[in-house]
């Protein structure tokens, strides 16, 4: 029977499913070998894992040797073929394994009875030691260079959930080493793992709190009864001052940490608390007889069903800020008045969250957020990066089910949650901290490839506070300023001198740098809470960014007036989303000149020669590419859209979020189609979706020709170290290969094949 390799490596995807569904580790680890001896036609496939600190491989899983060695055969860093592999990090292909020198036969396991041997390192980030992949066959000269390859593609795939699991390995060991046998409720607890998908990175620790406003319950009554030492209206007054001081300091560290409007986020509270249909209602029930707490209840019930009830999205998102305000209430009512709602040292976990609860949780110190629902392009993820908020989704409902209180450490690079880990398991993410940290401080303020080639990296900016990380990480200007943030976080437009004074702090923090501002990119996932947007069955297909512009003139001539004035003496770039034609393009651009001799016969300082250039995120554009780069100054690729309108694939739906694949043979022709176009007509031209985010998808950048990149700024460290290793010819060999494949699956084979590491 003929070795499957495409196959098998098709089924990696698979395997990291299986690790989930797995009862225990050492079943994981035992489906995994049987899955790889399976399609490898071999007759053994083993697993041996590295332990760094003692520098030990153990046998840990395998389909044909003797499994009583399981836990038991180890062999030291350099010994045997696979203690070789693995000092050497290199993979070992033996048609006579026992001619090898470094053979090491092991009594017991009879392994005597496979001549053809291949190891091959399993190594993550391709340089950290994981553990070794053995195939054995009894036929010799059995493995050919095919083999490495897929068992090298292997390896590499099952890095992350190898390490993860001996992360779990070191857990369970510390469990068998209990002397007692455990208790009923300890077998049946939650899984200590839980894989998920990144939103945005970081690793930190925390206590668990789940948040109960999903489902928009109503606020429990804690009292029975209104006696006379039930609270009254001087415990209200006293705690409705105390909610407004403990919202005014909220408001204020937001402020503080963000810098800009996103401190508003409180005024809806305050104004709530402020409005007498609210607390005026409660005195009166007071006044009635009602005790204050039963009276708040009563009250914010009335709110939560009124909203609860209501069809404006808008509204119903109000829920939780009633019910959030009627939990502080009521807790100052009951004199536990110091919690000013302080998520300091905790994990938050939640159905669901808007944006604005990513602001606020962020302003209440939250340590990170584990998600339900969302999507890893989503806006609330990117908001959560601005925020340096790690932040991971799991499909999972039961993480809802966690106890509350229990210690949760959060990998959100990997997309990993630990509960309740070991010492063992924290020692480890420690390091890891501390070698990112390096990595961090080594960045250099210019991104040259191993050739020489010069790579301009840049900053996207969503929120004043990127600015600041966009120059310790020395970003080389900024490359997309999403401008709707500010406007999404009021609860009002800002006025024309709000936004230029944003916009001037962007370009102060940025002297004599590149700076492209976008122009609104509302709609979509994006609704403005003050504005009555359209019900739209599809709002992605609706009237989004420069549509909306374009319909509510009064916003956009506001906005490019700001851009213009603020871009006074500076090189300004002003872009335009979502740019479905070349007339869109014009009509957009006219306004922007208008606003021009407007502001010329006003005699205000601006910018009469600003650059402007469009967003490419639309297969329309894609169609028209050459006729866009005769009227643009620059085109910036945003693959996020891109990828979800080429493919039809939502980017904020999870569930959808296996199909929404950036190597797609449709996505990758796309991309260069408009790098081609815009070299020929020589027109500037970036990435600033996360594409650029992606080491593959990065060196098939580089080697169509792109040689500027726009990316959250707490990307540039790793981005530019994996740039300094690119050489472009070698990048452009792996550009061509990619762009000869139609099928998902042949771009998928090449990717983790020993060509697409090195190409
Ligand atoms: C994009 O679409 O790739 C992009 C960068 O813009 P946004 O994520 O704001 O839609
Ligand atoms: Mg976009």
């Amino acid at each position: 029977m003929a070795k499957d390799n495409v196959d098998l490596i098709c089924d990696i995807g698979e395997l990291a499913g299986l690790f989930e569904k797995s009862q225990s580790l050492s079943d994981f680890l035992q489906s995994a070998v049987s899955i790889v001896a399976f399609h490898m036609r071999a007759a053994v496939c083993s697993i041996y894992l590295y332990d760094a600190d003692r520098e030990v491989l153990t046998l840990a899983a395998t389909q044909g040797l003797n499994t009583d060695g399981v836990g038991k055969v180890s062999l030291k860093l350099g010994e045997g073929i696979v203690g070789t592999a693995m000092k050497e990090l290199r993979p070992i292909c033996e048609g006579h394994g026992s001619l090898n020198p470094n053979f090491k036969p092991i009594e017991g396991i009879f392994e005597e009875n496979y001549e053809a041997f291949l190891a091959v390192p399993i190594l993550l980030r391709g340089v950290m030691r994981v553990g070794v992949l053995v195939t054995q066959d009894p036929q010799p000269n059995y493995f050919h260079k095919n083999d490495i390859k897929a068992l090298r593609a292997i390896s590499s795939q099952l890095a992350v959930v190898i390490e993860n699991a001996k992360l779990l390995m070191s857990l369970h060991e510390a469990e068998q080493r209990l002397p007692e046998e455990p208790k009923v409720e300890e077998v049946h607890k939650q899984p200590a793992f839980v894989k998920g998908v990144t939103a945005s990175s970081g690793v930190v620790r925390g206590t668990a709190v789940i948040l109960d406003g999903h489902g928009y319950d109503v606020l429990v009554a804690p009292g029975e009864t209104d006696d006379v030492s039930s609270p009254g209206l001087e415990d209200f007054e006293i705690a409705l001052q105390e909610s407004i001081s403990q919202l005014t300091i909220l408001q204020n560290r937001m402020e503080e940490r963000l810098g800009d409007v996103a401190s508003l986020i409180f005024n809806a509270h305050l104004l709530i608390l402020k409005d007498e249909g609210f607390s005026g209602e409660m005195r009166k029930l007071i006044a009635q007889g009602t005790s204050a707490d039963r009276a708040v209840t009563s009250v914010v019930n009335d709110y939560i069903g009124l909203f609860s009830k209501s069809k404006n999205p808008r509204l119903q998102e109000k829920v939780l800020d009633v019910k959030d305000l009627g939990h502080r209430l009521l807790r100052n009512i009951q004199q536990h008045g110091e919690d000013s709602g302080d998520y300091s040292g905790q994990i938050l976990i939640a159905k669901e969250l808007v944006p604005s609860d990513v602001l606020k949780f962020a302003a209440q110190n939250v340590e990170g957020i584990v998600i339900v629902q969302g999507g890893v392009t989503a806006h609330i993820s990117i908001l959560a990066r601005s925020l340096r908020v790690p932040m991971v989704f799991v499909e999972n409902e039961r993480i809802l089910d966690v106890e509350p209180g229990i210690l949760i450490l959060i990998d959100a690079n990997q997309g990993t949650l630990f509960l309740d880990p070991e010492p063992a398991v924290l020692k480890q993410y420690d390091s890891l901290v501390n070698r990112q940290e390096t990595e961090r401080k080594s960045v250099l303020p210019e991104t040259f490839t191993m050739d020489g080639t010069k790579i301009k990296v840049l900053s996207n900016v969503n929120l004043l506070s990127d600015i600041e990380f966009a120059i310790e990480n020395q970003a080389e200007g900024i490359g997309l300023y999403r401008s709707e943030f500010p406007f999404i976080i009021r609860n009002e437009f800002p006025s024309e001198e709000a936004q230029r004074l944003i916009y001037e702090r962007i370009f102060n923090g940025m002297p004599g740098k590149e700076v492209v501002l976008r122009t609104l990119d509302v709609g979509g996932d994006k609704k403005l809470p003050y504005h009555q947007h359209d019900e739209e069955a599809n709002p992605f297909l609706g009237l989004r960014a420069i549509r909306f512009s374009l319909k509510n003139l009064g916003i956009f001539k506001q906005q490019l007036r700001a851009m213009l004035r603020a871009g006074a003496d500076r090189q300004l770039k002003i872009m335009f989303p979502f740019i479905s034609s070349v007339d869109d393009f014009l009509e957009a651009k006219e306004v922007m000149m208008e606003c021009i001799m407007e502001l010329e016969s006003e005699g205000l300082p601006y910018n009469p020669n600003p650059q402007v250039g469009l967003m490419v995120e639309l297969p329309a554009a894609v169609e028209i590419i050459d006729e866009l780069a005769e009227a643009a100054d620059f085109f910036s690729i945003g693959t996020n859209d891109l990828i979800q309108y080429l493919l039809a694939v939502d980017r904020t739906n999870e569930s959808v979020s296996s199909m929404y694949v950036c190597h797609h043979p449709a996505v990758l022709r796309a991309v260069y189609r408009i790098v081609n176009s815009a070299i020929h007509n020589d027109v500037d031209v970036s990435v600033c979706g996360d594409m650029a985010l992606n080491e593959d998808m990065l060196k098939f950048l580089i080697g169509i020709g792109v040689r500027k990149i726009s990316i959250d700024p707490q990307q540039i460290p790793r981005v530019q170290a994996f740039l300094c290793s690119l050489h472009t010819e070698e990048a452009r060999r792996h550009a061509r290969k990619l762009l000869r494949f139609g099928t998902l699956r042949e771009v998928n084979a090449f990717l983790t094949s020993v060509d697409g590491e090195s190409a």
